[in-house]
């Protein structure tokens, strides 16, 4: 099995190769452009695996894909590339535009012209997953979970731009029979999530003795799947989904973002016992322009479809995601110390 991957050096998509390379064993090509949110550094477990090259393109360069295709000749392809982090989007929204809308464009053009020249098994057993959010349906009320006949109601150029993929993707299969298959994902975290994240942020921040800034009044619900569970469920429907269908993914653990906060705080009083109590710097800020209230995932099709369960619940996560940045300096320190120092300092990014 040959499978390319857009975005594999980000978060989700290094966990997803990381998974596919170590666990499942299959040829994989790294496809990333690598900007400030890729990091080779969360491919090192890899480097030297035989089963595993890396490409640095864009996934704008139409000729880039068409060779990147034309040499690696893939049996699927697994769209993760995007730029992702909503606080950008609202500052700075013509490269979500480009990389999540035009970027798909142009991969999905690159892979109907590859498959349109396969024959046989080559051509059947072709597939394309794209990889979304669920904040694509925009935002819950107290009740309610996202299904996957939820309508679209993006609030952020973040959500936008995805949603636009995602009906783009919708489209390719409807109209030309491209084997795509689509996956909506809730708020994911874990090891080598980028430090200017909530989760990271605050554990960091709270190592260091600075505050913990937090949204508002912290009330905002996220559902928060644990990457690893993601990216099993992300390599199941490339496998088995449903062409045409979407299958939305979440591990049924909502928390409120100050819950979140308080969580960690309680992990670190323990681990680190002799700072002062980590909440007492817990610090309120200005809510976001547009801010959804609640998402919330019903993942029952996939769970019931595809057998996938998530096998981390929010506890055991985060205590394991504590414990990675305490013991992975080496990973996050030159990111706190470049960008997110630099370029971001006094930004907060939060789901
Ligand atoms: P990320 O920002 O950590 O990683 C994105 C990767 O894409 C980076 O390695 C970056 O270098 C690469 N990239 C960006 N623009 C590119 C371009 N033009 N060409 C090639 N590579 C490019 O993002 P993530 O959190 O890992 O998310 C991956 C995917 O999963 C995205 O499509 C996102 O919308 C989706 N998703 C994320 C979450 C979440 O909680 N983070 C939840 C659901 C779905």
């Amino acid at each position: 099995m040959r499978i390319l991957v857009t975005g594999g050096a980000g978060f989700i998509g290094s966990a997803l190769v990381r998974h596919l390379v170590g666990d499942v064993g299959a040829e994989v090509l790294t496809v990333d452009k690598l900007t400030y949110a890729g990091n080779l550094a969360s491919l090192k477990s890899i480097e030297n695996a035989p089963n595993h090259r890396f490409l640095r393109a864009d996934i704008c360069d139409v000729a880039a894909m068409h060779a990147a295709f034309d040499e690696f000749r893939p049996d699927r392809v697994m769209h993760l590339a995007a730029e992702s982090h909503v606080d950008r989007s609202i500052t700075g929204a013509g490269e979500f535009v480009q990389t999540n809308v035009i970027g798909t464009f142009n991969m999905l053009e690159a892979a109907r012209r590859y498959w349109d020249q396969q024959t046989g098994s080559a051509k059947e057993d072709f597939r394309f997953l794209h990889v979304s959010t669920d904040e694509v349906y925009g935002s819950l009320g107290e009740d309610g979970l996202f299904t996957e006949t939820t309508a679209y109601d993006p609030s952020s150029p973040y959500s936008a731009s995805k949603a636009a993929s995602d009906h783009l993707a919708t489209a390719w299969h409807r109209t030309y029979g491209l084997p795509v298959v689509l996956s909506n994902c809730s708020n994911n975290y874990g090891p080598y999530h980028f430090p200017e994240k909530l989760i990271p942020l605050i554990i960091l921040n709270a190592l260091e003795g600075k505050q913990l800034p937090i949204y508002g009044n912290g009330v905002n619900v996220r559902d928060w799947l644990y990457v690893d569970d993601h990216a099993k469920a992300l390599h199941l429907i490339a496998s088995r989904g449903r062409l045409g269908e979407k299958y939305n993914v979440g591990g049924r653990n909502e928390r409120r973002n100050i819950d979140v906060v308080k969580r960690i705080c309680e992990i670190m009083d323990r681990l680190r016992p002799n700072s002062a109590p980590h909440a007492q710097l817990i610090h309120h800020v200005t809510d976001r322009p547009g801010h959804d209230a609640r998402y919330a995932i019903d993942a029952t099709k996939l769970e019931r479809e595809l057998g996938w369960r998530a096998q981390e619940n929010f506890d055991t996560g985060i205590e394991k995601t504590v414990r990675w940045y305490l013991e992975n300096q080496w990973w996050w320190e030159p990111l706190r110390g470049g960008v997110y120092a630099g370029e971001r300092l006094g930004v907060l990014e939060q789901p």
